[in-house]
């Protein structure tokens, strides 16, 4: 128990090891693969290690002289000629503290061990206490000792170039965001503690939205109020925290509701004729395949609620968000107005 065993398929691991230490000698190597289609690697479905071994026959490489060979410390390496400011006997001499065993100080503790990094005019080792000065220090009401934890629904925005951020990055962004502000936050148990986040939503990378939602769990002595400074001084730009209070005990039973999304296009017009024919016929089939590779027919009518040309480049959605009934606006962009995965990148679309 508590031992997680993870492996990684030798034959990559060998691939890997080539490229990461040969060098310009390994140039028609890699033509010469690229030729026996050897493409993708990264994707084990793709990567052919016969091919590869043909390749070394073909080319006479010997895997061993780049990848197991012992090395004599002064033996010119591929790298050399790029200038780290590092010295080369820098180098060697903290590898031959690390094989007897000896520390190198940390030198941003004063002390220099003189590498060669810095010349201490533009470059020197700085240490930040931003993160302590801007920890939120009156967060809990005064003379309140915590009991225990509550549930906090705090509301934010994800605008301008936020969109790009997907939803794991986005995740971690916040999770940093508390620790440095210091939020005393509820942690999952086991050997991997986690602050205990929740998000309503997993926006799709492009989309902007003027109101997203996630719980967090907080000792209840906490002040709402004071989260949204906390938070908000070590976001980055285009997220905002809005709101922030605790959350019923009771989870909602109120039925899914729909969201509006605004789609405003750069440089084109929609085409309102497809428009008009969506919002008339009964049943517009689109097939969607799942991860496991399985398509499966849908009536788009049935998810989206209404559609709307407010101007000739914007257009308002109103989309269904059930369970196996939800569908994207970047979807809808597709299939009812025909446009292009090229198209679509030049509209603007904000979740209301
Ligand atoms: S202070 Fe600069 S030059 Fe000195 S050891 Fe540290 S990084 Fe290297």
């Amino acid at each position: 128990p508590g031992v997680r065993f993870k492996w990684q398929n030798p034959e990559v691991s060998i691939i890997e090891g080539l490229w990461a230490r040969g060098d310009r000698r390994l140039n028609r190597l890699l033509v010469t693969a690229y030729n026996k289609g050897c493409k993708f690697d990264g994707w084990s479905d793709k990567f052919r290690y016969r091919s590869w071994e043909a390749s070394f026959l073909d080319e006479g490489v010997d895997i061993d002289f780049f990848t197991t060979r012992v090395r004599h410390a002064i033996e010119p390496l591929p790298w050399d000629h790029i200038d780290t400011m590092v010295s080369k006997d820098y180098l060697i001499s903290e590898w031959n503290k690390a094989t007897d065993g000896v520390y190198t100080i940390d030198c941003r503790n004063g002390i220099c061990n003189q590498c060669g990094a810095c010349d201490f005019e533009t470059i020197e080792p700085r240490v930040f206490d931003d993160c302590k000065e801007n920890r939120v220090k009156n967060f809990t009401q005064d003379g309140h000792k915590p009991k225990g934890y509550k549930k906090l629904k705090i509301s934010f925005s994800k605008l301008d170039q936020a969109k790009y951020f997907g939803h794991l990055e986005m995740v971690k962004i916040f999770i940093r965001a508390i620790r440095r502000s210091g939020i005393p936050v509820k942690y999952s148990e086991g050997f991997h503690p986690k602050p205990l986040i929740s998000f309503e939503d997993a926006l799709p990378i492009g989309l902007e939205s003027l109101n997203e939602i996630f719980y967090l769990s907080v000792h209840d002595n906490v002040k709402p109020q004071t989260i949204i400074n906390g938070l908000n001084i070590h976001l980055p730009k285009g997220l905002s925290i809005l709101n922030c209070h605790f959350a019923p005990k009771k989870p909602s039973n109120k039925p899914f509701e729909p969201v509006v999304y605004m789609a405003t296009s750069k440089y084109g017009f929609f085409d309102e004729e497809k428009m008009n024919h969506f919002n008339m016929i009964s049943e517009f089939i689109i097939a969607r395949c799942n991860r496991k590779g399985k398509i499966k027919n849908l009536n788009l009518k049935e998810m989206v609620i209404n559609l709307a040309l407010l101007a000739p480049n914007q257009v308002r959605m109103i989309l269904k968000s059930e369970p196996r009934q939800t569908v994207r606006p970047f979807e809808v962009l597709e299939k009812v107005f025909g446009l292009s995965k090229v198209e679509i990148k030049q509209v603007a679309v904000v979740k209301q």
